[in-house]
């Protein structure tokens, strides 16, 4: 028979590797809880128009990289991304009325058709936060700084903030057609992609990473010099706040969001030990997002982590011990008794194993030790005549008899004590 794999792009998440995945989401819930957020689960499928709508049909997103398919006729795609989902929910909930300034996040999947290699998949798993009907720069310094707070108490001591203001409904459609204006005369200079984006999204070159592309590019005109009074009052504020707190920042004026909806405000997280695909999140401010899938004009902002980039640079934690306490009954007349303890350890919150094979003693000392248990429990003939447990300490190796009355206390004391 053959085997079937895994999906191209796709890869498990397997037990030895799911403690850290369960520490980054732990960590998630505890500090966005202290922002004031809240999580909130969307459907993985939606009307492909939803992302059509909210992401941008310029962008590679929905150009390319969406999972599309058809329902009977209703075209359904696999959500790319949160944010178009999340504000969708938030509309059609009526959420902003009942909270005005809301603050949600959400973990789990997300899917784009791209080309794997490391640190890129095709299902993906992001970290999403965003706070809807903010406009001061405050949220914006508070979430760049609940981000970066949310990275170090995953553990990750090293990283870059990067920041920019893409500007707004009424400064960037003059600085995008000054954009087009310079780059047309240098077109034929330009990769295949930035010929087009010239004409479709002419923001999106400054993404540009293709090498002969970087002279043309550099040379662009810069968005700073191209914001009106009230974008660039808003960003001088955000930086000043970030400064007030301590956040280290660097300005990159070729940082642009490949998502249509993005005003002012837009920042990355990006960490070296990830090579090539170098960027960990992402985010910014999106006021015009709401209005576009229908709802009220209200202003939001957010981030998104890549999940598995996170854990690719997070330090390898420690092994993992499995059990506190291992079992042993040496003859079959200790067997009702093993079971009891058993039950009584593990309604005390004791991680509690035994061989259910009945292997050899010493093959069942080797299982104790490979899984890492504090303590061993045996009951022989021995044990059963003295009305004792035999607890061997699995770290010292000292061994002492236990009273059969109190050695689920005796143990419970040691793990927990
Ligand atoms: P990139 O430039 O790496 O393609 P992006 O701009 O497409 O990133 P966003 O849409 O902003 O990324 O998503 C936010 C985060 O999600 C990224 O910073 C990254 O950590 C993660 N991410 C995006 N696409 C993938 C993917 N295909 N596989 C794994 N993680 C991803
Ligand atoms: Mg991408």
């Amino acid at each position: 028979m053959t085997v079937i794999r895994a999906i191209k792009g796709t890869r498990d998440i397997l037990p030895d590797e799911v403690a850290v995945w369960q520490r980054i989401e732990g960590a998630a819930r505890t500090l966005f809880g202290r922002y004031g957020y809240r999580e909130i689960r969307t459907p993985i499928f939606e009307e492909t128009e939803l992302f059509a709508r909210g992401i941008g049909t310029e962008t590679d997103i929905v150009g390319k990289e969406m999972y599309t398919f058809d329902d009977h006729g209703a075209s359904l795609t696999l959500r790319p991304e949160a944010t178009a989902g999340i504000v969708r929910s938030v509309i059609e909930n009526n959420l902003m009325n009942t909270d005005p300034a809301l603050k949600v996040y959400a973990l789990g999947p997300m899917f784009r058709r791209e080309r794997p290699q490391k640190g890129r998949y095709r299902q993906f798993h992001q970290v999403d936060v965003e706070a809807l009907g903010l406009t001061r720069p405050a949220i914006d310094a508070e979430v760049v700084e609940m981000a970066l707070g949310y990275l170090e108490a995953c553990g990750l001591q090293s990283y870059e903030l990067v920041l920019n203001s893409v500007g707004d409904a009424k400064c960037r459609p003059a600085y995008v057609e000054t954009l087009r204006a310079a780059l047309r005369p240098q077109v034929s200079r330009l990769c295949p992609d930035c010929q087009r984006r010239t004409e479709t999204n002419p923001l999106r070159v400054l993404d540009c990473k293709v090498p002969e592309d970087q002279p043309v590019i550099e040379a662009l005109p810069r968005i700073a010099d191209h914001l009106c009074v009230e974008c660039r009052d808003h960003f001088a504020e955000v930086l000043r706040e970030l400064e007030l707190l301590g956040i280290p920042y660097r300005l990159n004026h070729r940082l642009v969001r490949g998502l249509d909806y993005y005003t002012r405000t837009t920042f990355e997280v990006t960490s070296g030990a990830l090579g090539a695909q170098n960027s960990v999140l992402g985010g910014g401010r999106y006021d015009g997002l709401v209005g576009a899938l229908g709802g009220p004009d209200i202003s939001g902002i957010g981030f998104a982590l890549g999940m598995e980039r996170l854990v690719l640079i997070l330090p390898v934690p420690e092994g993992e011990t499995r059990c506190d306490v291992f079992l042993i009954p040496l003859e079959d007349a200790a067997f009702d008794e093993t079971l009891r303890l058993q039950r009584t350890l593990r309604g005390a919150g004791l991680r509690v194993l035994m061989d259910p094979e009945g292997r050899s003693f010493k093959a069942r000392l080797k299982m104790a030790d490979k899984l890492g248990a504090r303590y061993v429990a045996i009951r022989g003939e021995d044990e059963r005549r003295k009305g004792v447990w035999s607890v061997r300490d699995m770290k010292g190796s000292a061994q002492e008899d236990v009273t059969e009355s109190r050695v689920a206390e005796h143990l419970t004391e040691r793990i927990h004590g």
